[in-house]
């Protein structure tokens, strides 16, 4: 496959980083966009060192103007990859309506302002993919993450509707839907999680994040990257409006 000019939000951590890495390791073009520069400058530095063709991009999902502007500041890309993410904890009555937005406006609003600013270009030249980062909880609740599971079921919705509007084009977006993963935002989480559930930390990763799955183990990072490299690959090329799960049989439970 010729290389790809990729985007990948969130890059400079967890599962970005780890997307980055694989697909920059395959020979393609990557930038790591993150609201965090001096990490994402780290994370380019060290894939600049594996003689992969990496720069790095301070970026706020979020922010409109910040999104509108970053086609003028990184070119062209082919490969868009919204896995940005944040992630709060809290019963409803005690979730700040401000955090509730900001979940919202990262995991939701932000590849959808991404992917419309870069998509006239995918169409002009006929070619794009998009792979959006969701969860298992786009498809399972969980308590206390009212925020962060409405906006990953969103993004299957979002997902779904622009698989129709880019019918006519070589253009796809897929979603990829893993269960744990071992990552900073995963360890923050543990703590409120036992706050909430009145449970140990132990308890939480046994009872909460591991024992739903049939296999009960944490996604590796790798198979995430795996699952990208397979998207962009030929056999791809018609799944489109898709979810990819990753949770060891969660939800066929
Ligand atoms: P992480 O905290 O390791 O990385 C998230 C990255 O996003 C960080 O580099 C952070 O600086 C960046 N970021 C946060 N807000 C941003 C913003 N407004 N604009 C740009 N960048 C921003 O977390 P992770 O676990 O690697 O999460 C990556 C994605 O995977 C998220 O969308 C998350 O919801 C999803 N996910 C994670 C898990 C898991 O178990 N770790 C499971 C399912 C889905």
């Amino acid at each position: 496959m010729s290389s790809k000019d990729i985007l990948i939000t969130g890059g400079a951590s967890g599962i970005g980083l780890g997307i980055a890495t694989h697909l920059g390791q395959l020979g393609h073009n990557i930038v790591i966009a993150d609201i965090n520069l001096e990490p994402a400058q780290q994370a380019a530095k060290t894939l600049t060192s594996q003689g992969i063709n990496a720069s790095a991009a301070a970026l706020d999902v979020s922010n409109a103007e910040q999104v509108g502007a970053l086609p003028d500041k990184i070119g062209h890309i082919d490969v868009l990859v919204n896995n940005a993410g944040i992630q709060h904890v809290a019963r409803l009555e005690d979730f700040p309506a401000a955090k509730w937005q900001q979940l919202i406006n990262v995991m939701l609003v932000g590849p959808a302002l991404l992917t419309q600013v870069f998509l006239p270009e995918m169409k002009a030249r006929n070619y794009g993919r998009i792979i959006n980062v969701g969860s298992i909880h786009s498809l399972v609740a969980s308590p206390f993450k009212s925020a962060y599971v409405s906006a990953k079921h969103g993004l299957l919705g979002f997902a779904k509707t622009l698989a129709l509007e880019v019918s006519e084009h070589d253009i796809t977006i897929n979603t990829l839907c893993p269960s744990y993963v071992k990552t900073p935002l995963v360890e923050q989480q543990i703590a409120a999680q036992a706050k909430e559930n009145n449970m140990s930390e132990e308890e939480v990763v046994r009872k909460i994040m591991l024992e739903p799955m049939p296999k009960k183990a944490f996604i590796d990072i790798q198979e995430l990257a795996g699952c990208a490299e397979f998207l962009l690959s030929p056999a791809a090329k018609n799944i489109c409006g898709q979810t990819l799960v990753l949770d060891g049989g969660w939800v066929a439970r």
